[in-house]
């Protein structure tokens, strides 16, 4: 008598049976490998509108580039901003991203949040800040009082509509990420960022990459 049968083997084996297969299938259909993923931590960091580049920083300024990011036209500026918290707290160099944006934001994670005094930072997608904590902003040439925009970045994975019907998901859904290593890590809320101009990759806070030790690790696997 055969010691396997059908109904032995697991519903989530089948499942990643044919899993398996659909991919394979794809990436013959499409005549390419499997995208190749990089992870990249984002520090705390700061998104400006031009009504607060020019409180901060003067009427007319404009930012500096200083070095490209993983996404296409993003780049880290010159220009640092300092941060207050609720109880006088403050975080100095906090690096400006670019380009400007229609509001300002401000992207903790959440040791930095928790120094700065803030307990109870929410986790948001970038630009959905309605109800966030907000903060005072001092640059070289004045301070901005922003009324809410701090939050800890959502962490999430952009990608290309083709790297997007390779795993089988839509903008919007979320995936799973697997970190390897000694400290590893599975990350089960991965939010899908689909759009023509991005390049597959995650982007995590710094708690994050710390926890699983991202840096020591090339095991890195993203799932639905
Ligand atoms: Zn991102």
């Amino acid at each position: 008598m055969a010691s396997t049968s059908i109904a032995n083997i697991s519903r989530s084996t089948v499942e990643a049976i044919v899993r398996q297969v659909a991919l394979e299938y794809l990436g013959r259909q499409k005549g390419a490998a499997a995208p190749s993923l990089t992870v990249q931590t984002s520090s705390r960091h700061m998104h400006v509108c031009r009504e607060d580049m020019n409180l901060l920083f003067g009427p007319g300024s404009e930012l500096t580039f200083d070095r490209p990011l993983h996404q296409e036209g993003n780049f880290a500026a010159k220009e640092t901003v300092t941060i207050v918290g609720p109880r006088s707290r403050l975080i100095s160099n906090l690096r400006i991203l670019g380009p400007m944006r229609k509001q300002s934001q401000v992207e903790l994670a959440f040791t930095d949040a928790i120094m700065l005094g803030i307990n109870d930072i929410p986790v948001r997608l970038s630009g959905d800040i309605a109800g966030t904590p907000g903060a005072v902003i001092i640059g070289p040439k004045g301070v901005v009082e922003l009324k809410e925009g701090v939050i800890r970045a959502a962490i999430h994975v952009h990608m290309s509509p083709t790297e997007a019907a390779y795993f089988g998901v839509k903008h919007g859904d979320k995936m799973k990420l697997r970190i390897g290593g000694q400290a590893g890590v599975t990350f089960n809320c991965v939010h899908v960022r689909v759009d023509a101009t991005f390049r597959l990759n995650v982007h995590m806070d710094t708690d994050e990459a710390n926890a699983c030790g991202l840096h020591l690790t090339k095991e890195i696997e993203l799932f639905k």
